[in-house]
């Protein structure tokens, strides 16, 4: 049995596979935080690492036969430390959720005030809204966007730090597409003594590449996912200055986690590595030229974007003016065979099961290739799809041609069939 191949072990397993595997060829997959792994890092998650435990960190382990591993999560972190030019790297996280909790851990007792942009304005659930452990555990104070321009209010941000004095102060989103200003959050974080904590989850491809600003400098503690823009494993790390770090490997390991994920841990050493490259610089710059260009394709079909454009690799959409819900628009646009989320716009009259907008972007077709000729196509697929939810003929022809479009663009580490 443990040695049978999974098409004999597990036909059915075997075939939602294969079948996920031809969806993420035949679609252009458009939700900002997915993309496409290197097949590199493919083969590092499903190798014998994931064979070994290994609580604790390199050298001072609570298992036998570490040889190996810790020279893959050395590896993970030099690369990080260079990539970025940070002290120190935490690479145990096992997501971007559980990255931030220990962030917290690190930081703050419960009941603590913890300060980040609140969900209906782009922020993430564990920047202290109410259903999350992070707004359920600490006093959460939340800040927005301005209601005229959707930009971050920095008034605001400034006058409830000074009124509630937060010992951590989360910034960077989940559904934003301007770039993050953080020297203006150091300098509200400094007045007021808080932890300026940067949230990259979504842009720390970017910022690697070179694409977005770079919160080292700013932050004092940096946390992310590593399969958004960087490309990697599904998981999570914390960058930090020397003076943060026990406080943060403490709170990883023993505090909130037991034995690392290896298999994830060399996944993101190779994204790492594979992040140095010119290569990727080219590539994190191309996600942003993409996200303009189909943005300006979307004006011009007179969507209305939220915040007017975009600067970084998203862009969401007030459906409101196409008389669309998001939710039926973003399943009009699946069976065209783009596949976005429904999601809420800030101020939304609407419920955040049934929102008005649509939150899209450009990782994972920028790693098939694809640039500006294809982001107006895109662009025009998607507002004749939209304007017509019900036209199944129109939807279907749509469907055609982005299958064709996606044939000519082979995705990294899937094969066509
Ligand atoms: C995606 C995201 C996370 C959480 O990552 P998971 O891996 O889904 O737990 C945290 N913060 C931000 C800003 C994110 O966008």
């Amino acid at each position: 049995m443990a040695d049978l191949p999974l098409i004999e072990a597990d036909p059915e397993i075997a075939q939602c596979i294969a079948e996920e595997q031809k969806r993420q060829h035949d679609k252009l997959r458009l939700i900002p935080s997915e993309n496409y792994a290197s097949r590199a890092v493919m083969e590092a998650c499903g190798s014998v690492l994931n064979n070994k435990y290994s609580e604790g960190y390199a050298g001072k382990r609570y298992y036998e036969g570490q040889q190996n591993i810790d020279t893959v999560e050395k590896l993970a972190i030099e690369r990080l430390k260079r990539l970025f030019g940070v002290d120190h790297a935490n690479v145990q996280p096992y997501s971007g959720s559980p990255a931030n909790l220990a962030v917290y851990f690190a930081f703050c007792k419960p009941g603590d005030t913890i300060m980040g942009m609140g969900l209906p304005s782009g922020g993430h659930l564990t920047h202290g809204w109410k259903v999350s452990i992070s707004g359920k555990y600490f006093n959460a104070i939340q800040y927005g966007v301005r209601r005229d321009d959707h930009l971050i209010d920095f008034d605001q941000v400034a006058s409830l730090a000074r009124e509630h004095k937060p010992k951590v102060l989360f910034c960077g989103a989940t559904a934003y597409p301007r770039l993050i200003d953080f020297a203006k959050f150091a300098e509200i974080a400094r007045e007021v003594g808080a932890i300026l904590v940067a949230d990259i989850a979504h842009i720390s491809g970017l910022v690697a590449g070179g694409a977005h600003p770079s919160p080292v400098g700013h932050a004092e503690v940096i946390s992310s996912t590593t399969h958004k823009t960087f490309r990697g494993p599904r998981g999570g790390m914390i960058l930090c200055n020397e003076e943060h770090r026990s406080a943060i490997d403490r709170a990883v390991f023993p505090g909130l986690q037991g034995g690392p994920h290896n298999g994830t841990t060399a996944g993101i050493a190779i994204a790492a590595k594979l992040a140095m490259t010119d290569e990727f610089k080219a590539y994190a710059h191309a996600i942003v030229d993409n996200s303009r260009v189909l943005a300006d394709a979307l004006l011009s079909r007179g969507f209305d974007l939220v915040t007017g454009g975009s600067d970084n690799h998203l862009i969401l959409i007030d459906l409101t003016n196409k008389d669309v819900p998001g939710k039926v628009a973003a399943q009009a646009l699946d069976r065209a065979g783009m596949v976005a989320n429904y999601n809420s716009v800030p101020f939304d009259p609407r419920k955040p099961f049934d929102p008005s907008g649509l939150r899209l972007g450009t990782p994972a077709i920028t790693s098939r290739g694809m640039g500006p000729e294809e982001m107006r196509r895109l662009g025009n697929w998607m507002a004749d799809v939209v304007e017509d939810v019900e036209n199944e003929q129109l939807i279907s022809r749509i469907a055609g041609e982005v299958k064709e479009l996606c044939d000519q663009f082979p995705a990294p580490g899937i094969s066509s069939r």
